[in-house]
């Protein structure tokens, strides 16, 4: 199972790509995570990428696919991956569609978390994070248990909104995913290969229509 996860901040991404993991066996591959291994790991590409973004740069679509590439080539990416951060760009998505190719792996499909954009307004202005422990709560849909403020867990004084968190950033975050996505939504129904999934509501039935749709 190969597959390009498409999602909102806020979308519910990370944790449906985690029920993913489980249930089909197969690597999350998220190039930001990818990127700080290849540069740890200091591999002739992460040198480069470092070098890159050392001079402030943006690391260039042919050393992020040279990432990607040797990423796929580790047993665990055999049976399949789900790829979370990249293509961002049509560009990337021709790209990856000719290293795929050339591997003889094409994707299978390219899964749009879709929620609503007030909804993800909400649950984005809704997180707190604890000044303590760093749990992250979220006042409309994961309230800290009793007693707060941080459920028991520890005995932070208060839980606080990330600078991340405020109006004013999540209106820009959401934007930018909005003009930076909907090229790649065009691009990957054109081929085919797009699925929608409504990704609103309880948790376990997201996961069981994004299984459908997959
Ligand atoms: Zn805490």
């Amino acid at each position: 199972m190969r597959i390009v996860l498409l999602g909102a901040p806020g979308s519910g991404k990370g944790t449906q790509a985690q029920r993913l993991i489980d249930r089909f066996g197969i690597p999350q591959i998220s190039t930001g995570d990818l990127l700080r291994a290849a540069v740890a790991a200091g591999t002739e590409l992460g040198k480069r990428a470092k070098a890159i973004m050392d001079a402030g740069n943006l690391v260039d679509d042919a050393t992020m696919l040279g990432i990607i590439r040797e990423r796929l080539a580790q047993p665990d990416a055999a049976r399949g991956f789900i790829l979370d951060g990249f293509p961002r760009t049509v560009a990337q998505a021709d790209g990856l569609a000719a290293l795929l190719a050339e591997l003889g792996t094409p994707l299978n499909a390219v899964v749009l978390m879709d929620v609503d954009r007030d909804q993800l307004f909400r649950r984005l202005t809704g997180r707190r994070t604890c000044r303590k422990c760093q749990r992250v709560f979220n006042v409309y849909t994961a309230p800290p248990s009793v007693p707060p403020p941080c459920g028991g867990q520890c005995d932070a004084p208060d839980l606080f909104q990330r600078l991340d968190d405020s109006e004013a950033t999540i209106g820009k975050r959401l934007d930018v995913y909005q003009a930076q996505t909907a090229p790649l939504v065009d691009y990957y129904r054109a081929r085919g290969l797009l699925r929608a999934v409504d990704a609103e509501g309880d948790i376990d039935a997201v996961t069981a229509r994004l299984v459908a749709a997959l």
